[in-house]
């Protein structure tokens, strides 16, 4: 829905590469998200670098998602990425509003210390992140939340650290993406000294990429025993006999092809999936109606 990037977060390239922000006319985008629900795709996803100073003209981001969801019931909405300055409390209310917006909402956090937030000029505090993850709950208690971390930038004292290790059990969320932080020429950030010895990097990853997985798992187990619709994508790498899909939270879904179906009929369709197991990554279930 726009490309572009007007933030420069010092360790970022993308506002050198793809430039400043351009929205596209919301015309088009809905023409097109329209075709695709025509053509039988039963889920879209409004990408950009920053989806919340999405605007066009009078339409502005949360009008853009009304639009788009307003499209059918029956067409799955989702966004990303949300830059934590940007998000607006009406867009969180929108998690409350529209049954077809998916609970799930990509949060990248980056740090849990102001120190290092401020050093990537990300424009925001931890405070008010854990404020956003507090009203999006308010909004929707069944919203799942993933981030991205960057562990390692230059300066990143061990207090540091711990502040992002102490908000990734914070917040709770169903996945992280953990990032050993790598220098990009021509960034701000490239030119910070960075004294911190590879190893110590290396050992707060591990134990971050620790606190992630048990947070996963924990946040895993409210689905068990749940029907989660199920959006099929294909069969699982392991076991072809096995259906892959991703659940409204955006998580991924395993349960056995039901008998009489073939995976080339279920594929792009919703499934109703009861939830016998919860995983770290995955939850695993049986069908119990496709559709
Ligand atoms: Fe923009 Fe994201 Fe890069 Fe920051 S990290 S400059 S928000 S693209």
């Amino acid at each position: 829905i726009m490309r572009g990037c007007n933030n420069y977060c010092s360790y970022c390239v993308v506002p050198y590469t793809r430039g400043i922000e351009r929205s596209r006319d919301p015309e088009t985008i809905l023409a097109e998200v329209r075709s695709l629900f025509a053509n039988g795709y039963r889920e879209v996803t409004l990408l950009g670098q920053n989806v919340n100073s999405y605007r066009a003209g009078e339409v502005g981001f949360p009008e853009l998602i009304r639009r788009v969801a307003d499209v059918s019931p029956l067409l799955r909405v989702r966004f990303a990425t949300s830059h934590p300055k940007d998000l607006t409390d009406e867009v969180i209310a929108l998690f409350g509003e529209l049954p077809n917006l998916m609970p799930a909402l990509h949060l990248p956090v980056q740090s849990g210390s102001d120190r290092v937030l401020k050093a990537m000029n990300r424009r925001y505090t931890a405070e008010h992140y854990l404020d956003l993850v507090r009203k999006v709950r308010e909004a929707n208690p069944d919203v799942a939340l993933s981030t991205d971390i960057i562990v390692g930038f230059p300066g990143e004292t061990e207090e540091d650290f711990q502040a992002t290790a102490n908000l990734v059990r914070e917040v709770g969320y169903g996945q992280v993406f953990t990032f050993i932080y790598s220098k990009r020429e021509g960034t701000p950030a490239a030119k910070m000294e960075d004294p911190t010895p590879r190893e110590t990097i290396q050992r707060r990853f591990d134990e971050l990429v620790d606190i992630v997985q048990e947070g996963a798992h924990e946040q895993n187990q409210r689905f068990a025993g749940r029907v989660l619709d199920v959006l099929v994508e294909g069969t699982s790498k392991r076991d072809e006999d096995v259906l892959a899909g991703r659940s409204p939270h955006n998580v991924t879904v395993h349960a056995p092809i039901p008998a009489g179906k073939t995976i080339d009929e279920l594929e792009g369709t919703i499934v109703k999936v009861r939830i016998d197991e919860s995983l770290t990554w995955y939850l695993s279930g049986e069908v119990v109606d496709a559709e």
